[in-house]
C-alpha cells in the first residue's frame, strides 16, 4: 500500500478530530477515528439522567459560517444535518447591585439599556464594536482563518493596521478607553474567558471575540449542542470514515522519525500512513510518544502556563424561572480578584461569576414538565497543588449555590438531579492537560505565535487538530483546526 492511499488514523473524536476526518475523507482518504470514550464529541458531550438532558461542555455557539463551510467542503448543506436557531437575548447579565442587561444584536435595544447605565457609553459601545470588527478584519486572516502564523505573515500586516489593533494594551485597557460604566466594562471583559484568559492580562486583540458574538450572534442547534457532534459523526460515517469508540490509543509508533501507526489499549497495532492527534498536544508528548522523542519540547510544554478550567454543575431543578433567559451571567463585585484567584492563587474564585444555561427553555423535552435543566459553570484554575477538588469540591459546590441564592435563586431545596464535573474529570474524560479548557494560556500577548503547530515538528506524518493547537479552543476554532491540519497532511502527501 502506498502512503498516498494508506490509512489515516485520527486519535480522538472531539470536534477537531471529526472536522479533520470529514475533510480527509472528502478528499478521498481512508480514515479511521479511534476514540477512548463511549461517545463522540470529546468536551462537547451530554448527560441524560432522571428525565433531564444536559450538554456538559460548550453552550454558546458562534461563527455559523465555519460550520456551513465544513458541510459544503463535503458537498453537503448544514441545514440537512442541523437546525441552527439564533439565540436572543444573547445573554442576560445580572449584577450585584440589581442591574440587569440583555445583550442583544439589536443595536437600538442595546443602546437604550446602555444609556441607562451611562449616556456617554452609547457612543463608546459603538466605537468598541467598530474596533472589534477592525480587529477581526486585521487579525482574522493572520491568527484564525489560515495556516499557523509565522513572523513573516505577521510582518505582512501593514504598520498602520498594526497600530490600529492596540498591540501593547490589555483587553481591559482597550475597553476602558472606550466605555465608562463598570457594568459594561465587566460585560465586555468577560469575552476573554471564551479562551480561558483574564481580561486584565490578555491582549486587547482578544476583543475580536466580542465582535464574533455581539455582531455575528449566537446559535443553538435544535435538540441541544450535542447535535453538532452527532451531525459531524453522521457526515463522517456517510463519507466512509470508520469511528471506533471505546478504543484508547496508548502509543503512537514512530520509525526513523516518521509516524507509522498506533497501538491501542487492547494491544492491537494499527499501521497508518499518517496519524492525526485530536488529543491535547502536551498529553501527546507526555503519554503517547516515546520518552526519547523531543524531551526538551515535552518539558517546555509541561511548564507552559495553561488557560483556565471550569467547574460544572448539571442540575435538574424543580420549578420554572421566567426571570432567566437561555444564557445567564451572574457577575461578582470584584472581577479583578476573580482572575487573581484563578491565575495567581491557583484556586477557584472565592466570589465567582456564575454562568447558567437552560436549554429546556427552548427544548421542553430536556426536563420533566415544570422543571428546568441548569448547566452551571464557574471559571476555575487548571489542576495544581493549591486546590484539591476531591477534598474541597463539596464546599465549593455550596459556595456556588450560595452565590445563586444571593441573587434570589435559592434552588437548594429544589434540586432533583445532579452531576458535578471538576477539572479533574475533564482531564480524565478528554485527556485535557491539567484539565485546561483551551490549552496554553492566552494571557500573554505573543502566545498566538507559541501555540503548537498543526504539523508536529518532531515526527513526520504526525499532525495535531484541536483546542491546544492553532488556531485555538472553542467549537468553531477547533473546527477550523481540523481544516488546517487536514490541509497540511494532504499538502505533505503531494509534496
Ligand atoms: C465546560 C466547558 C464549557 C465550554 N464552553 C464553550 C462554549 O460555550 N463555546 C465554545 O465554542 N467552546 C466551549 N468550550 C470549549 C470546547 O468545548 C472545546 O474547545 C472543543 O470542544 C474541544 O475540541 P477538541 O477538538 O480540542 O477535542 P476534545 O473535545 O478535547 O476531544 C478530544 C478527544 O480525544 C479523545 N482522546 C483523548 N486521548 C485519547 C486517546 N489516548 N485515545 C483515544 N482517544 C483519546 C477524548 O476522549 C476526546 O473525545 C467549553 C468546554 C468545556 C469543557
Amino acid at each position: 500500500m502506498t502512503r498516498k492511499t494508506g490509512l489515516v488514523v485520527v486519535i480522538g473524536a472531539g470536534i477537531g478530530g471529526l472536522s479533520a476526518a470529514i475533510r480527509l475523507a472528502a478528499a478521498g482518504r481512508r480514515v479511521a477515528v479511534l476514540e477512548q470514550g463511549a461517545q463522540v464529541g470529546g468536551k462537547m458531550s451530554q448527560v441524560v439522567q432522571d428525565g433531564y438532558r444536559w450538554d456538559t461542555g460548550p453552550s454558546v455557539i458562534t461563527m455559523r459560517p465555519v460550520f456551513e463551510e465544513l458541510f459544503a467542503a463535503a458537498g453537503r448543506r448544514l441545514e440537512e444535518y442541523l437546525t441552527l436557531e439564533p439565540v436572543e437575548p444573547l445573554t442576560r447579565y445580572f449584577f450585584p447591585d440589581g442591574t440587569r442587561l440583555d445583550a442583544t444584536r439589536d443595536l437600538a435595544r442595546m443602546a437604550e439599556q446602555i444609556a441607562a447605565l451611562d449616556a456617554r457609553d452609547v457612543e463608546g459601545y459603538l466605537d468598541f464594536l467598530e474596533y472589534a470588527a477592525r480587529l477581526h478584519r486585521i487579525t482574522g486572516p493572520v491568527f484564525v482563518y489560515n495556516q499557523p502564523p509565522t513572523w513573516r505573515t505577521f510582518l505582512g500586516v501593514s504598520p498602520a493596521d498594526m497600530m490600529r489593533v492596540d498591540p501593547w494594551l490589555t483587553m481591559d485597557q482597550a475597553i476602558r478607553r472606550r466605555v465608562h460604566s463598570p457594568h459594561l466594562r465587566q460585560l465586555l471583559g468577560r469575552f476573554a474567558t471564551y479562551v480561558g484568559a483574564s481580561p486584565f492580562q490578555a491582549p486587547a486583540t482578544l476583543s475580536v471575540i466580542a465582535h464574533v458574538e455581539l455582531t455575528g450572534g449566537v446559535w443553538y442547534p435544535r435538540g441541544g449542542i450535542y447535535q453538532i457532534a452527532t451531525a459531524l459523526a453522521r457526515l463522517a460515517t456517510e463519507l466512509g470514515v470508520e469511528i471506533h469508540t471505546r478504543t484508547p490509543v496508548i502509543r503512537i509508533l514512530v520509525e526513523h522519525g516518521r509516524a507509522t501507526g498506533v497501538v491501542t489499549a487492547d494491544g492491537r497495532t494499527l499501521a497508518a500512513a499518517s496519524v492525526l492527534a485530536n488529543v491535547d498536544v502536551t498529553t501527546v508528548y507526555t503519554q503517547l510518544l516515546s520518552p526519547e522523542i523531543a524531551p526538551a519540547r515535552r518539558e517546555a510544554l509541561r511548564r507552559r502556563q495553561t488557560s483556565c478550567s471550569g467547574y460544572v454543575l448539571l442540575l435538574g431543578v424543580e420549578g420554572e424561572h421566567p426571570q432567566l433567559a437561555h444564557h445567564n451571567i451572574f457577575f461578582n463585585r470584584d472581577y479583578r480578584r476573580e482572575f487573581a484567584d484563578i491565575f495567581q492563587r491557583g484556586a477557584p474564585p472565592r466570589d465567582p461569576t456564575v454562568y447558567v444555561a437552560i436549554t429546556s427553555k427552548r427544548d421542553p423535552t430536556h426536563a420533566p414538565p415544570g422543571c428546568e435543566n441548569w448547566f452551571v459553570l464557574v471559571n476555575a484554575p487548571p489542576l495544581g497543588p493549591a486546590f484539591d477538588w476531591e477534598q474541597q469540591g463539596a464546599a465549593y459546590r455550596a459556595l456556588v449555590l450560595d452565590t445563586l441564592a444571593r441573587y434570589g435563586l435559592d434552588i437548594r431545596p429544589r434540586i432533583r438531579s445532579e452531576v458535578a464535573l471538576t477539572p479533574a474529570d475533564l482531564q480524565r474524560l478528554t485527556g485535557a492537560w491539567r484539565g485546561a479548557l483551551y490549552g496554553i494560556s492566552s494571557n500573554q500577548a505573543l502566545n498566538a505565535f507559541r501555540r503548537p503547530h498543526n504539523r508536529c515538528p518532531d515526527v513526520r506524518g504526525l499532525y495535531f487538530a484541536g483546542g491546544t493547537t492553532h488556531p485555538g479552543g472553542g467549537v468553531p476554532m477547533v473546527t477550523l483546526s481540523g481544516k488546517v491540519a487536514a490541509e497540511l497532511l494532504l499538502r505533505d502527501e503531494h509534496g
